[in-house]
């Protein structure tokens, strides 16, 4: 289960990095004039789904060759690794990803493979995970979870929250946790990957103060939303997170889920319900009509697609417009 791991304390080195950012430009160590003694070897890091690959590729930059193994449209939740996918982490230096209660196939793999030829890097180790009490989508049927309550057996996976990466302040945790085995790794770049995190963190501290300006006065702190994802981030903010299980962005809910929500709607005033996909407008219509609520984006980040990330979608970008979003309900 939950491995009690210590905080690592790295990251805590880095004030005074500042420094080394007037030479970025001047890193280069390589001397062509002795390249047949020595040719630098780019590491290969594989990173499991979205967040993962964009926090590690902001701290590599060009330093290392960085894939991403879940392609965009690909469920997190439910994914298996195929014997290619195996392959190339075994093929790979370094290895990253979430959380066992995310990627919930990372110990069997880990059992397969020769751990003596890729560096593995659990990027939550160290977080005080949530335990989860909300129903998680996967069990869609209140009857079901009826029957299970008072089941010892939990091993559906996800009562604890593998959400972290939507929380700014605990991001930067993943950062400096991805960078300390990066360094690991490729001890000759040390300098880069802390330069690179440290002014990665930067960014994502200026957004975690973005969220706490906004939400700071805010008088309404409740937000209803689809996927159970958010609960990190109502933790870091102080907002209230009530997720809606089985609420699905592609069926039409059912008359006794359109009654619950009529409930929650009155009971809070609410005018918004979040959805992680761009709904269809049938089932817009149906809440706007039943419930009287309108449908409002809230992306989990699970996945970015190519054509997003081309246009210069990333991690921060989609927090901004989550942000936005939010804004909506908490004011
Ligand atoms: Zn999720």
């Amino acid at each position: 289960m939950m491995k009690t791991s210590k905080l690592l304390t790295i990251g805590l080195s880095i004030t005074g990095v500042g420094v080394f950012m007037s030479g970025c430009g001047a890193a280069e160590q390589a001397d062509p004039s002795s390249d047949n003694s020595h040719t630098e070897e780019t590491i290969k890091v594989v990173t499991t789904f979205y967040p993962m690959y964009d926090f590690t590729k902001n701290v590599t930059q060009d330093l290392a060759e960085v894939s991403l193994l879940l392609p965009a449209g690909t469920e997190v939740h439910d994914f298996e690794p195929s014997a290619k996918d195996v392959a190339e982490i075994q093929e790979a230096d370094v290895f990253i990803y979430n959380s066992e209660e995310m990627e919930t196939w990372v110990p069997s793999l880990l059992d397969t493979i020769d751990l003596t030829e890729v560096l593995v890097i659990d990027a939550s180790e160290g977080i005080a995970l949530i335990e989860n009490e909300a129903v998680e989508e996967h069990h869609d049927s209140d009857h079901e979870h009826a029957v299970h309550e008072h089941d010892h057996e939990e091993e559906h996976g996800h009562t604890i929250d593998p959400h972290i990466w939507l929380d700014p302040v605990l991001a930067q945790e993943e950062v400096n946790t991805i960078k300390a085995g990066l360094i690991e790794a490729d001890p000759e770049n040390e300098e880069n990957y802390e330069v690179n995190a440290d002014t990665y963190n930067q960014k994502l501290e200026a957004l975690n103060q973005e969220y706490k300006e906004a939400f700071k006065e805010a008088e309404n702190r409740t937000f209803v939303t689809q996927h159970a994802a958010f609960a990190y981030l109502a933790q870091q903010y102080d907002l209230n997170q009530v997720a809606i299980a089985g609420l699905s962005s592609e069926e039409e809910p059912s008359p006794a889920k359109l009654a619950e929500l009529s409930q929650l709607v009155d009971q809070e005033g609410m005018e918004y319900i979040y959805f992680e996909d761009n709904s269809s407008s049938k089932i817009a219509e149906t809440l706007a009509n039943e419930v009287g609520v309108e449908l409002a984006l809230l992306s989990p980040l699970e996945g970015v697609s190519q054509a997003d990330q081309d246009a210069g979608v990333d991690y921060i970008k989609v927090m901004k417009n989550n942000l936005e979003s939010l804004k909506k309900s908490i004011r």
